[in-house]
C-alpha cells in the first residue's frame, strides 16, 4: 500500500480512504480505493506495475477462441456491440476509427461493414487474435500512446470500458485529442464509481474490479478529464441495459455473502470458468432460487439510478473543439 495522494484529474493532494478490495487471492497482498475529495476521482492503491498486470488477465479471462460466455449470452453480447457501433455511425461520417481496448474487435467489425477503416489497440495478443483474423482489424498490441498513428488521422476514438484499465487516463485522453480530426468524436464509457450501485454495495460492487481497474471515475471527474483535453461534451447516458442490471444483481449476491462474483463465474462458458460449478452445489441451488426475487429488484434499481443520473455506468460523447 503506497498511499498515493495526488489526483491526476484535478492536481489536488486531498484524498481519502474508501475501502479495501474484496476477492483478491490469498498471497497477492491487499488493494485499497482512495478518492479525491475535490473532484471525486478514485484510484486503486497500490497500482499493479505495468509489467505485472498481465497475471490479472489469465487466458481463461478471455475464454477459448475469445468466447467468454454461454452461447445465448454471446448472442446478446453481439447485439450490444452493434448498439455501440451505431452510436458512432449516427454521429460521424465513415473514416478511420480507433477502438482502444478493442478486445475481440466486434465493434470495429461492425463499423468496417459500414465503410469505416478499423484500427484497434489491445494489451493482450491473445484477445487481439480474433480482432485481427476474424474481423480484419489493424491491431496494435501494446501501449496506446506508443502506437504509430498520425495526428489528426481519426474520425472517432472509442474507449469502451477501457479507460479505467489505463495507467495514465488523463494523458490517454489528451493523446486521443491529438489523434482526432477537429470535430472528431470521442466516446468514453466507464463504470460510475459514484453511482447508486457503487455507493450502496461498496466493496461488493461488481464493476469495482480491482486491481484490473486502476481508476474509478464519477460523472464530474470524467467530464473534467475530457473538457480539460479540449473536448465539448455533446451527450451523456446513464442507462446501460448491457452493464447496469447485471451490476446490481451480482453486487446484491456478493452483499448476501455468496462467494465473490459466484454468478459471474457461473454464466461464463466452461473454458473460461475459473472454478468447476459442481464443487458448489448448495451455492448454485441458492443462486437459482433467489433469482426470481433479485432479478426484478435489480431491474427496478437500474431504472431508479438512471432517472437520478447515477447509473452504474456513464457514457460520454464529445467532439474535439
Ligand atoms: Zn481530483
Amino acid at each position: 500500500v503506497s498511499g498515493q495522494k495526488h489526483c491526476q484529474v484535478c492536481d489536488q493532494e486531498d484524498s481519502t480512504w474508501e475501502l479495501y478490495a474484496k476477492g483478491i487471492p490469498e498471497g497477492e497482498g491487499s488493494f485499497q480505493l482512495l478518492r479525491c475529495r475535490n473532484c471525486g476521482f478514485g484510484w486503486t492503491d497500490p497500482a499493479p506495475a505495468a509489467h505485472e498486470i498481465g497475471k490479472w488477465y489469465p487466458q481463461v479471462y478471455y475464454g477459448k477462441g475469445n468466447v467468454r460466455f454461454h452461447w445465448a449470452l454471446e448472442w446478446l453480447v453481439r447485439i450490444f456491440r452493434q448498439r455501440r457501433a451505431s452510436e458512432v455511425t449516427r454521429r460521424t461520417i465513415p473514416g478511420s476509427v480507433l477502438d482502444v481496448g478493442c478486445g475481440r474487435g466486434l465493434i470495429l467489425g461492425t463499423l468496417k461493414g459500414k465503410g469505416y477503416m478499423p484500427y484497434g489497440v489491445e494489451i493482450s495478443d491473445h484477445a487481439a487474435w480474433h480482432a485481427r483474423t476474424k474481423m480484419g482489424v489493424n491491431v496494435h498490441v501494446g501501449d496506446f500512446m506508443a502506437a504509430p498513428y498520425k495526428p489528426g488521422l481519426f474520425e472517432a476514438v472509442i474507449f469502451w470500458h477501457s479507460l479505467e484499465h489505463v495507467l495514465q487516463p488523463v494523458k490517454a485522453i489528451r493523446h486521443a485529442a491529438m489523434l482526432l480530426k477537429p470535430g472528431g468524436l470521442l466516446v468514453v464509457a466507464v463504470p460510475n464509481s459514484e453511482s447508486l450501485q457503487a455507493r450502496l454495495t461498496g466493496r461488493n460492487w461488481f464493476h469495482l474490479d480491482i486491481p484490473r481497474h486502476y481508476f474509478h471515475f464519477g460523472t464530474a471527474s470524467l467530464r473534467k478529464t475530457m473538457e480539460d483535453a479540449g473536448f465539448r461534451i455533446v451527450n451523456s447516458a446513464h442507462f446501460s441495459f448491457e452493464q447496469n442490471p447485471y451490476g446490481w444483481l451480482q453486487s446484491l449476491y456478493n452483499a448476501l455473502g455468496f462467494d465473490f462474483n459466484f454468478l459471474y463465474n457461473w454464466i461464463k462458458n466452461s473454458s473460461s470458468r475459473l472454478v468447476p460449478l459442481r464443487e458448489y452445489p448448495l451455492q448454485s441451488l441458492l443462486t437459482l432460487a433467489l433469482m426470481p426475487i433479485l432479478v426484478p429488484i435489480a431491474l427496478l434499481l437500474t431504472i431508479i439510478e438512471a432517472l437520478a443520473k447515477r447509473g452504474g455506468t456513464i457514457e460520454l460523447y464529445a467532439v474535439k473543439k
